[in-house]
């Protein structure tokens, strides 16, 4: 948001701006989300609702997870909130206490170490390789956890890598897990939709042995259906868990806006070709940045299996720029080149940059011959 905030403070001194530092999809919300929305005004669904979501939302998110992965919830495993943010917010509320440890695989979403830190409680970063598909060891994860492990946070399809779970590596990471009982999983599915290694959706990381009753999926609309401006995210998990998260809501937000839950039970409930339009859109838009990615000297990037990010390696370029670093990579950009790029070191993961491909195809094209221009 910072690096976007400098870029639009240069577009308003009239310079012609690219900004491919967003994290939301350049689509439109889909023309039965923001009927469903108008037609929730017209109705008088302007008032507060239930703290954790309509009747009929929570219908909406229940019938989605048996629709997409066999899985039955009740209505005390759901709460809906105002963004899939303020739900990580709450549930880290509810349950840490000073002192606590939340293991963090970097490169990670910018929000969790600041939203563990405001809890009291201390971000542990466990570090994953390119190499390895900026996937969690789980020999790693291991020897990190600890008695005050309170809490690890996947996330995946991954922002900034883009890399997915495999179904055997999660089992694996829940093997781990499960010898620590007060440990809790936050398993941030929100990109869930935006896949594009196999036909949606991904596994369901609570269906894991032994994952039910201590995972939290959080999930949302912002990211599968372009609809970040409208707030609305969800989440299931076993009930007291749930209870806790409600009373933070309760005592804070109160119930999510009654006019995005109503565009969200009709985004749940849209057929999914639209998104298989979008999926192949994206894919095209991936292939073209990866590839001229890595036909720059200095550049390497890997082709990420989900959300809309690219997070190439680029010390290469760092090194023989003379930069200091990829801040200062990032800084140099958008101001020689106009290019809005985010540094990987805000994710934990120096020497990367991350660069949202949900951008028209004139816009990368224009955006990849700046970069080229650049790193030349
Ligand atoms: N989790 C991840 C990994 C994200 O990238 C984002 C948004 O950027 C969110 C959660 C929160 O999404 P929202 O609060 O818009 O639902």
């Amino acid at each position: 948001m910072a690096v976007t905030q400098k870029a639009r403070d240069l577009q308003a001194a009239g310079r012609d701006v690219l900004t491919l530092s967003m994290g939301e999809l350049d689509f439109e919300t889909p023309a039965p989300v923001k009927e469903a929305a108008i037609a929730a005004i017209a109705a008088g669904e302007t008032r507060y609702t239930a703290v954790d979501g309509t009747p009929a939302l929570k219908a909406a998110i229940t019938e989605k997870y048996r629709r997409d992965h066999d899985f039955l919830l009740s209505p005390e495993e759901i709460v809906a909130t105002t963004g899939g943010k303020f739900l990580i917010y709450a549930a880290l509320r509810a349950t840490l206490e000073p002192g606590d440890e939340v293991i963090i695989p970097s490169p990670y979403w910018v929000s969790y170490p600041g939203i563990v830190r405001m809890c009291g409680a201390v971000p542990v970063i466990l570090a994953t390789q390119a190499g390895q598909g900026f996937l969690p060891d789980p020999q790693t994860l291991k020897a990190t956890m600890t008695p005050k492990t309170r809490w690890i946070l996947l996330n995946f399809p991954n922002n900034p890598s883009g890399a997915t779970l495999p179904l055997e590596h999660a089992a694996a990471l829940a093997e781990v897990i499960e010898a620590h009982p007060r440990a809790l999983v936050l398993s941030d599915d929100i990109y869930e939709l935006i896949r594009f290694d196999a036909s949606p959706p991904g596994p369901l990381f609570a269906k894991m042995k032994g994952m039910r009753e201590r995972t939290l999926t959080v999930n949302g609309v912002s990211k599968s259906h372009a609809m970040t401006g409208w707030r609305l995210g969800f989440g299931a998990g076993p009930a007291p868990l749930m209870a806790a998260i409600r009373r933070v809501a309760g005592q804070t937000t109160s119930n999510p806006c009654s006019i995005s839950q109503a565009a969200a039970v009709a985004a749940l409930g849209m057929e999914p070709s639209f998104l298989t339009d979008w999926r192949t859109a994206l894919r095209t838009r991936r292939d073209l940045v990866v590839r001229t990615l890595n036909r720059i000297e200095g550049i390497s990037c890997l082709s990420p299996s989900g959300a809309f990010y690219v997070f190439p390696d680029i010390n290469g370029v760092v090194k023989r720029k003379g930069l200091a670093d990829d801040t200062a990579f990032c800084t140099a950009l958008l101001d020689e080149e106009a290019l809005a790029l985010v540094p990987g070191s805000a994710f934990g993961a120096p020497g990367f940059v991350r660069l949202s491909f949900a951008a028209a195809d004139s816009v990368l094209e224009e955006a990849m011959g700046r970069l080229k221009r650049f790193c030349a």
